[in-house]
């Protein structure tokens, strides 16, 4: 069993504060590892490393600095099957899914590596007569990221190296249910150049947490996570004075049309509704079957969600692994008794699943609902698990309601063939990502991922663009010289150093 501590300064350092949580191996149900959870005083001497470390770092030219990102690119890449069996391990997902969310993370850094670009100001000459303006972004100091148990890896990766490449130095409090992806990415970072104290890790719970919220000398906050927490990020963060981002839950409603391509958009279902055992925020958990469609589209995915190949993550055979705690298991399973208690029909219940040799382990089948209503707690809530509700719609229109009644708008998608249709639903539907046809329409690194409505509070979502907008300050200049300084002669190629 290993002891993970806090990574503050370039080094592992042990918590003192006594306290701890034990991590769990999902596939067994067995304690690997027990973690650090933070004092104040640990979280102090984290914040203190990234301000020791900020003047050096934010000086550094943007050339070292995307130099740093493309080692630390290229160092996960050789090292991308240990990084997945870290995910695996502790969150319990199929590793085939690690490496694809390693891979969704990396590219947040591939787009990191291009800030020398990203960070090209604006000029205009003459604003007034021998007067020029221009404007430049600058980092905004210590930045935190608060992040979720289900991505560890790529949303820690979508936060720290857009805005360590932007200058900023970073302490990251990943979850403390699968913590240890993180200290290995603030190990190769560290290994890829860039100093110590630039990416600290903080470990813990609350404690840690308000101290970042509350501390004056961080400077903004990242969240990804549940709605209730990232409700409480954003306000007491934004009283501290601080500039936040909280991105948080989410019930992504995917339409099927009657003219769709029935078995596309069946394959669709599955993946989004049951990878990564549901446990993603872009997953598909309501089916919103329009007209006519609805009894063709259960009679496809009945058998499907059967079939379902529910296996430890390390299975190479496996499409769905465990769900991450027993307490998270429990809350699932607890769900689908509701439903049934609410009336909705249960046409495949993955509640009795056991694995031999696994019994301990959190294995929840795949389950699927029909004639769900909008009134139920299992439409209204995220459940977060293995869990399909299908809602049955008589027209386009009643379906286009469902999407923008719900509280939640972070993701939602059409299948159909007609163009129309399809144009109408994106123009209209009052959501953040919005496939065509495409189930989980997570935007790449060079777009930006970001909710509406009870998805997401703050105004700038993670990364592409709105990302380096979040971690650096805009400062604009305006400038007259009426005379020239000119200097010596060079004659060697001038290069960064
Ligand atoms: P969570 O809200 O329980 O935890 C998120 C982070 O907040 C963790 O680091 C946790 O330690 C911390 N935290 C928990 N309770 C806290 C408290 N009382 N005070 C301060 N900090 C606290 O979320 P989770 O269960 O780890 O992740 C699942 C949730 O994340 C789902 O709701 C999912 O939709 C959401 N999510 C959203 C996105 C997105 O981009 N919108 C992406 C991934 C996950």
């Amino acid at each position: 069993m290993g002891s993970i501590h806090h990574f503050i300064d370039g080094k592992a350092a042990p918590g003192r504060s006594g306290r701890g949580g034990d991590v769990f191996n999902p596939a067994t149900g067995e304690v690997s590892g027990r973690v650090d959870f933070a004092s104040t005083e640990d979280a102090d001497a984290a914040i203190a490393s990234a301000q020791k470390a900020l003047p050096g770092w934010a000086a550094t030219p943007t050339v070292i600095r995307a130099r740093v990102m493309f080692r630390f690119k290229q160092l996960i890449e050789e090292n991308v099957e240990e990084l997945a069996q870290i995910v695996t391990a502790e969150h319990g997902k199929v590793l085939s899914d690690a490496k694809g969310s390693i891979q969704r993370g990396l590219e947040v850094v591939e787009f990191a590596c291009g800030i020398p670009h990203l960070l090209k100001g604006e000029f205009s000459e003459n604003v007034g007569r021998e007067i020029d303006s221009f404007s430049i972004r600058q980092p905004v100091g210590v930045c935190a990221g608060i992040t979720p148990f289900n991505f560890p890896v790529m949303v820690p990766l979508w936060m720290f190296s857009i805005a360590i490449a932007c200058g900023n130095t970073f302490v990251l409090k990943p979850s403390e249910k699968d913590p240890s992806a993180a200290n290995w990415l603030a190990a190769k970072l560290l290994e890829a150049g860039a100093p110590p104290g630039v990416l600290n890790v903080l470990h813990g719970d609350k404690v840690a947490v308000d101290s970042l919220l509350t501390d004056p000398r961080v400077a903004a906050v990242s969240f990804v996570g549940s709605t209730a927490i990232g409700e409480y990020i954003y306000s007491t963060a934004a009283a501290h004075g601080k500039r936040v981002q909280a991105l948080c839950g989410a019930k992504n409603h995917m339409v099927v049309m009657p003219d769709a391509d029935l078995d596309k958009a069946v394959d669709a279902l599955m993946g989004a509704g049951y990878g990564s055992a549901g446990e993603r925020c872009m997953a598909v958990s309501v089916a919103v079957a329009v007209g006519d469609v609805g009894d063709r589209l259960v009679e496809k995915l009945v058998p499907k969600v059967r079939a379902l190949k529910v296996a430890p993550g390390t299975d190479p055979d496996a499409e769905m692994g465990p769900l991450v705690t027993k307490q998270h298991y429990d809350k699932v399973r607890g769900y689908v008794d509701i439903g049934v208690q609410e009336g909705a029909k249960l046409l495949v219940d993955g509640r009795g699943l056991k694995l031999q040799g696994y019994e301990g382990g959190y294995f929840v089948g795949g389950c699927l609902f029909d004639h769900v209503e909008p009134n139920m707690r299992i439409y209204k809530e995220e459940i977060f698990g293995p869990v399909l509700s299908v809602v049955r719609a008589p027209d386009f229109k009643t379906a286009l309601g469902l999407v923008n009644d719900h509280e939640y708008g972070n993701g939602t998608a059409i299948f159909t063939r007609d163009g129309d249709a399809a144009r109408t639903f994106v123009s209209n539907c009052n959501v953040g990502m919005v496939g065509v046809n495409v189930p989980i329409p997570v935007p790449m690194a060079f777009h930006t991922f970001g909710g509406w409505k009870r998805s997401a509070f703050g105004d700038l979502g993670m990364y592409g663009n709105d990302g380096v907008r979040f971690y650096t300050k805009l400062k604009t200049v305006t400038e007259r010289w009426p005379t020239g300084i000119k200097g010596g002669a060079e004659f060697t190629m001038p290069v960064m150093r």
